[in-house]
């Protein structure tokens, strides 16, 4: 069925644009439910607008990896954006992921922490994984090449809809507003004026964590909206592989639960320029590529979900968060390329201490 395997938040948020708030989030996904929970913690009234329900945005569609660093492997982050910087985001994204966790409270979020296997797909990816280990070692991570992958031990997964669920279902009462679609902000320097339909908000200050979506509200930000596909299987009774596997620059990806469904994704650089696209329903040649590879690496089960969800690309590769030029009172925490789960939280943190 084309439909994303992971189960929505059972919890209803329903409600409608309030006249009035000091200040407004918009979008319910892993950025925006963590900025909810960041801003409780510093006492800050703040209301969450989702114009679906909370994770039906690429938050409760995605691999639920979490992965240390961004999509590149640390010896190409370390040319890209300097030794510094690169140490950093691994040092935020391996805190990401432990605070992340710490904030579920202990409700069943489906995590383990197995590490990854990062796994090359052609020689140039062999040696920058090589080159990886050693600057990662020098620089105090814990990675291990065994000969034909790089092993990055503190890696783990999630169930990212229940991980939603699990924020979302901190929230204060009334803080959480599902079908309400804002149509248009206008920034002032007292405030903002965010419009939904007829309705209207006087707020205070806006935060967007609407993430691929941004452009549609304001299209001057650059984010790239791109398409991501995966299906799941039906459980294997066998252990298929040992870890969540991550290959040929991050295009290919696949993991198994502990209840056996096989999840697989990726395929997209087959397609670059179809994959650019608002469209969230998956395609039959991206599907066909799935398919092969669910058979290649000897699962038996049949499929039984396909999906696609809508990620934003920055051009730096990293995300979006701070005051928004040229929009006074309002602020962005967005362009997760493809990595939100492992940035999101941590992201969202420094965006509400900002404030
Ligand atoms: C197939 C796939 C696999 C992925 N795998 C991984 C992975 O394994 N690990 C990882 O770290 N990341 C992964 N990602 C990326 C990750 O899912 C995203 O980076 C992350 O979910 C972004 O979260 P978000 O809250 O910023 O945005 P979203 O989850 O997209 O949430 C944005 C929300 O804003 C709402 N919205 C939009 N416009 C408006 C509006 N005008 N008014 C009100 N509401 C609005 C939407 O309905 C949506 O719910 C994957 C993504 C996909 C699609």
């Amino acid at each position: 069925m084309t439909a994303p395997f992971w189960t929505p938040p059972p919890e209803k948020y329903a409600g409608r644009l309030p006249g009035k708030a000091d200040l407004v989030v918009i979008g319910g996904g892993i950025a925006g439910t963590s900025l909810l929970w960041h801003l409780a913690r510093r006492r800050i009234d703040a209301v969450l607008l989702e114009r679906h329900h909370i994770a039906w945005g690429a938050s409760g569609r995605n691999a639920g990896f979490l992965l240390a660093g961004v999509a590149s492997s640390y010896a190409e982050a370390v040319k890209a954006y300097g030794r510094q910087k690169a140490r950093e985001v691994w040092e935020i994204t391996n805190e990401n992921h432990d605070r992340m966790i710490e904030a579920a409270r202990g409700q069943d979020v489906g995590h383990r922490r197995r590490g990854t296997a990062v796994l090359p797909a052609s020689e140039e990816e062999r040696a920058l994984l090589i080159e990886s280990e050693q600057l990662l070692q020098e620089d105090g991570f814990i990675a291990r090449w065994d000969g034909t992958r790089l092993i990055n031990p503190r890696d783990g997964e999630i169930d990212p809809s229940a991980m939603v669920a699990a924020l979302a279902r901190q929230a204060s009462a009334g803080a959480i507003r599902e079908g309400v679609n804002v149509t248009s902000l206008t920034a002032r320097r007292h405030g903002v004026t965010v419009t939904s339909g007829e309705d209207m908000c006087e707020a205070g200050v806006v935060i967007l964590a609407i993430n691929a979506y941004t452009p549609q509200l304001v299209p001057s930000v650059k984010i790239q909206p791109i398409r991501a596909q995966m299906a799941a299987t039906a459980p294997e009774s066998k252990s298929v592989f040992d870890m969540p596997v991550y290959s040929n620059f991050g295009y290919r990806y696949w993991r198994q639960l502990a209840s056996g469904e096989v999840l697989i994704g990726g395929w997209r650089d087959t397609s670059l320029e179809t994959e650019k696209t608002y469209d969230d329903e998956p395609t039959p040649e991206i599907q066909e590529h799935l398919d092969r590879a669910v058979s290649e690496l000897g699962v038996k089960s049949e499929v039984t979900h396909r999906w696609a969800g809508t990620m934003g690309f920055t051009e730096s590769g990293l995300p979006m968060a701070g005051p928004l030029d040229g929009m006074p009172n309002v602020y962005i925490c967005a362009g997760f390329t493809g990595h939100g789960m492992g940035f999101a939280f941590m992201t969202a943190k420094g965006v509400a201490e900002s404030i």
